[in-house]
């Protein structure tokens, strides 16, 4: 882990050196909209500290961890997707198509997702 990485554009959303649209954030996590959708409520929830991935995250810091999923949980309640319910998903790896290696967690809702793919 390091607080952060130049060459990770997370790292560099988190420092506000790449625009994104925030919905939520705290001492330790920042919330955004995905800028490719792939439901009504789209939301990515990223821990300020630089993490490659959910796993990685879970081994340094699991406290954290803890923080993206209440995190994860308040954006479904400010979304209005809670009470009909809603995903959280950590693609981690590249054959789970990870492809920023900051670990985000992905909060679908706001129609029926269907099975558990994408
Ligand atoms: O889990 P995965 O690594 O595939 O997710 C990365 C997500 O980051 C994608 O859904 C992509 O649309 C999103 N993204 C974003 N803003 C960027 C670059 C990627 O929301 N500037």
């Amino acid at each position: 882990m390091s607080a952060s990485a130049s060459d990770c554009l997370f790292c560099r959303i988190v420092a506000g050196e790449i625009p994104a649209t925030i919905v939520h954030s705290n001492e330790l996590t920042v919330s955004f909209r995905d800028i490719h959708p792939q439901a009504p409520t789209h939301v990515l929830v990223v821990p300020r500290a630089h993490h490659p991935n959910a796993a990685a995250l879970a081994a340094a810091d699991p406290d954290l961890l803890v923080e993206v999923m209440r995190a994860g949980a308040a954006v479904a309640e400010r979304e209005g997707v809670a009470a009909s319910g809603y995903r959280l998903l950590f693609n981690t790896g590249r054959d789970a198509g990870q492809t920023v290696f900051h670990a985000h967690l992905h909060v679908l809702g706001g129609e029926p997702l269907g099975g558990l793919a994408q």
